[in-house]
């Protein structure tokens, strides 16, 4: 089972005519990498299978997908553009993952959601332990649409603290899901939410909970930091992203100043022209552009640039091991001087310690967040938290 990876990005953003040319490209060269007695046939979309039918060995399957993959890999030029696409495999062998031909459909397709789940341009062999995990998965599916229906989120808020004066410049806020009593840390369900689509429904709610406790604060008098969201790319790339929120300020009575939007430096390289087009109009209209986690994607400076972005979020991973690991210390080092050559604002996430504030106090970083300062909290305490 075959699934192409990016396609449908290519297909959404430069339409089906650049897409069917590009699905019958690679129709041709899964043939050119398959042997004359194998058989291809496409499922639809962007899914193919592939029947081996002389019962190879396990390494040759492996070749025969390692060398499909390559060829699907290797770059196109359509139309003037120039794309990258990879592919997902799954594989099921007889007798051992079943007989009937819809048995070894189910089950490669099955391996392929785990080759899919491992990153692009994976193979995996079906095992029957996936069954198992794909049920845990699609229980967790429903558990998390009920729970959008339910309004089971709650959102925490961690300050963010301006140095060198140490006073709050600002929040994130963090979605919980609070199931059954017990607060389940978005690790174990947005992920599950990206990929099923339910971020964007959740990302509306958390949207709309961050909007009504500002507009909350305001009526009561209390100060109303800029709160900043996380976005995740299926958000940003819906055409009324933009709309959606206008819409939201509007009936809130706020500005695009009290709202800052956090996306991370992969997300936004997934497709950097839509990104740059989605974000432009969020910043012209005022809002405020961070990059999570930066440092940890492949995107060049070349689009740094380009985006209009106002601010960088150093990873945590950085933070960590400032003190231990001097590569780490430079690393940083060079962020800070980035952000003070492009006039972006700078902000250390994950400061856990004194000697990492010390640090960052010494290097010029203008804004941290950490728990040395506070963890996230629920909104009860944030409206009143001071620092001491
Ligand atoms: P993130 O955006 O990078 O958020 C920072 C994470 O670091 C948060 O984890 C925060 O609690 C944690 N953190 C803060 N200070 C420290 C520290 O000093 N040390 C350490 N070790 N960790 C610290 P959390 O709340 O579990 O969120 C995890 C991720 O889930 C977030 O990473 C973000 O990617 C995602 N997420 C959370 N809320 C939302 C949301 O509303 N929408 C979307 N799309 N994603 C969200
Ligand atoms: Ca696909
Ligand atoms: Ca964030
Ligand atoms: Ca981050």
């Amino acid at each position: 089972f075959l699934d192409l990876d990016h396609f449908k990005t290519v297909n959404d953003s430069l339409g089906h005519d650049v897409g069917d040319q590009l699905l019958v490209t690679m129709k041709d060269r899964i043939l050119s990498a398959i042997r004359k007695t194998d058989t291809l046939a496409r499922l639809g979309g962007d899914e193919f299978v592939i029947m081996l039918t002389d019962s190879p060995g396990t390494s040759e399957i492996r070749a025969i997908a390692d060398k499909v993959i390559a060829e699907v890999s290797r770059p196109v030029t359509l139309h003037g553009h120039e794309f990258r696409l990879g592919a997902s495999i799954g594989i099921a062998v007889a007798p051992e993952d079943g007989t009937a031909f819809h048995t070894l459909l189910k089950s490669s397709d099955t391996a392929m959601y785990h080759a899919k789940a491992a990153g692009r341009s994976s193979v995996c062999f079906f095992d029957k332990s996936m069954n198992a995990r794909v049920i845990r998965r699609l229980d967790m599916e429903a558990k998390l649409r009920r729970a959008i229906d339910n309004d089971e989120f709650e959102i925490h808020y961690q300050p963010k603290i301006a140095l060198p004066d140490r006073t709050l410049c600002g929040a994130e806020a963090l979605v919980r899901w609070r199931h059954d009593g017990v607060l389940v840390p978005p690790a174990e369900f947005i992920p599950i939410a990206e990929e099923t689509g339910l971020i964007v429904p959740l990302g509306l709610i958390v949207l709309t909970s961050v909007l009504r406790h500002i507009r909350a604060w305001r009526d009561e008098g209390l100060r109303t930091p800029r709160i900043a969201v996380n976005l995740s790319a299926r958000q940003l790339f819906r055409p009324d992203l933009a709309a959606t929120i206008f819409r939201l300020i509007a009936e809130y009575d706020l500005s695009p100043q009290n709202i800052e939007l956090e996306l991370t430096e992969t997300q936004m390289m997934a497709d950097p022209e839509r990104a740059e087009a989605a974000l432009s109009q969020l910043h012209d209209a005022g809002f405020s552009i961070t990059v999570d986690d930066f440092g940890t994607g492949y995107s060049s400076l070349g689009y740094l640039k380009r985006l209009p972005i106002q601010c960088v979020k150093i990873d945590k991973s950085f933070i960590q091991d400032i003190g231990a690991d001097s590569r780490d210390e430079a690393l940083v080092d060079a962020i800070l001087a980035i952000g003070r050559s492009m006039k972006l604002d700078v902000v250390a996430e994950g400061v856990e310690t004194e000697e990492q504030l010390q640090f960052l106090s010494k290097r010029g970083c203008p804004q941290i967040q950490g728990y040395l300062f506070s963890r996230p909290m629920p909104e009860e305490q944030f409206r009143h938290w001071e620092l001491d």
